[in-house]
């Protein structure tokens, strides 16, 4: 069994109240403080956030790869030069493609 992939830590002031100091938990058990209103603290694993940040930016790669012939386009529309090099079906259906991909998310 690995690690949690997330524990919380109990607002930071309440840590006077144990002997053994502050406490943690798998799951978000804390109350906030009733005195200053501090929420408890979530900690993530960082392998998980650092598996994250790649998926998110191997997808804006992606978006900038499928959204490019939409700007050449849009360069070549506002020039008035011949559009008969656009692959018009191909580029609606990556735009399609990864349009689903990012409404999964
Ligand atoms: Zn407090």
């Amino acid at each position: 069994m690995s690690d949690h992939p997330e524990i919380w830590l109990e607002p930071k002031c309440a840590e006077d109240n144990h002997p053994e100091g502050r406490q943690w938990c798998q799951d978000d058990v804390f109350s906030k403080c009733p005195e200053c209103g501090e929420p408890a603290t979530r900690y993530i694993r960082a392998d998980i956030v650092e598996s994250e940040r790649q998926r998110t930016s191997d997808l804006i790669e992606e978006v900038k790869m499928v959204l490019g012939p939409f700007a050449k386009a849009f360069d070549e529309l506002s020039e008035w030069s011949d559009l008969g090099e656009m692959n018009t079906y191909d580029d609606l259906a990556g735009a399609h493609a990864l349009l689903s991909r990012l409404e999964e998310r």
